[in-house]
């Protein structure tokens, strides 16, 4: 049976919309998934709905999201595959988990939502909503990017500009969330769950094996979870010998996880963030933290960090091959040297491309 439960007390929630613990405001989460069944893909879907008989959610729309190509690439004479999620109907990843998370929402008849970011996640929560007839509000800071606001108003989304500290349109957002669904990419479990997607594709694109490495930028933790559970489900079903060892890269100036790895704590500290090109992964406090530093622990693992240079020598490396990313994209090439300290010249290692470059030339 198929439950939400906190991840710090345990009670099981009994709102289908809620995004946070009722009793303590603790991290909401499955206490379990399905099995995955490979005889269950629908092979004549050619998108993430090729696991709907997984997937715990009724499809009222899709934006034909999921089925990001898996491209090989030589950089430096390292061969290297690449999961081009920023490929997606709205330029990222997030499309992944908000086709799930919305889906859900429009099943419990929500007729409005709200939802805090700057970038790519406000994009996907409005292209979503609006398709599904949703009215989106989405609180950005009023210093965020021109051309991203710009982007969620084209969809539908309803700008709610707020001043002061990135922290400020958080608060806004929850505040509003009291009485509208808060449709929140970072608490939603449902945006997990449509995460996990991407390693059934992976395992597809391997011909049926699983990569040695996955590496992701990480924020809050949804796409790097997405991996790693979805992974553990199909080792759990036979279909692989190991989970990939799981590799989480952040910036030099946001870096909670990298610095709760590095002193071997499980529960990563806030931190107080700065400035970095990286701005899809400036996260103070990561919701998933203790999830996400269990699954680097049981893989063998690591967490990374990279600086603002080595990231736009990465961008521009990209580039060069062909490869149009976003500054957090490019975190996980910028990486790469550590990755292959930790893991071998030998290993098959997937970087997660997450974001379109085309939201900043
Ligand atoms: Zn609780």
């Amino acid at each position: 049976m198929m439950e939400i439960q906190c991840i710090d007390c345990q009670q099981t929630s009994s709102d289908p919309l809620a995004w946070r613990c009722e009793a303590c405001g603790g991290v909401l989460d499955f206490s379990a998934y399905p099995p995955f069944d490979a005889d269950a893909i629908d092979a004549h879907d050619f998108s993430l709905w090729r696991y709907r008989a997984w997937l715990p959610v009724e499809q009222h729309v899709s934006l034909g999201e999921g089925l990001t190509p898996l491209a090989r690439v030589r950089i430096s004479d390292d061969d290297l595959l690449l999961k081009l999620e920023y490929l997606n109907p709205t330029g990222s990843y997030k499309d992944r988990g908000t086709v799930t998370m919305m889906n859900h929402m429009a099943s419990h008849g929500v007729t409005n939502v709200v939802e805090d970011s700057s970038g790519n996640a406000g994009a996907s929560v409005a292209a979503y909503s609006t398709a599904l007839g949703i009215h989106p509000r989405i609180y950005v800071p009023a210093h965020g990017s021109a051309r991203k606001k710009a982007l969620i108003e084209h969809v539908g989304g309803e700008l709610m500009e707020i001043g002061g500290t990135q922290e400020a349109k958080t608060i806004a957002a929850r505040q509003a969330a009291a009485t509208i669904p808060y449709a929140s990419h970072a608490y939603s479990p449902y945006f997990v769950l449509g995460q996990m997607t991407v390693a059934f594709e992976v395992w597809e694109q391997c011909q049926r094996t699983a990569p040695d490495v996955i590496v992701t930028p990480l924020g809050h933790g949804g796409l790097f979870l997405g991996f790693a559970r979805g992974f553990a489900l199909l080792h759990a079903a036979g279909y692989v010998e190991r989970v990939p060892t799981m590799i989480a890269v952040q910036s030099d100036h946001s870096d909670p996880i990298v610095r709760a790895y590095e002193t071997g704590t499980s529960d990563p500290a806030p931190i107080s963030t700065g400035q970095t090109i990286a701005d899809g992964i400036i996260v103070a406090d990561p919701v998933r933290g203790r999830a996400v530093l269990e699954a680097i622990a049981t893989t063998g693992g690591a967490a990374f960090r990279v600086s603002d240079a080595a990231i736009q020598s990465a961008r521009a490396t990209l580039a060069r091959h062909g490869y149009v990313a976003e500054p957090t994209s490019a975190t996980t090439l910028a990486a790469l040297p550590q990755v292959r300290a930790h893991v071998g010249t030998s290993a098959s290692v997937v970087l997660a491309l997450t974001g379109n470059g085309l939201k900043y030339i």
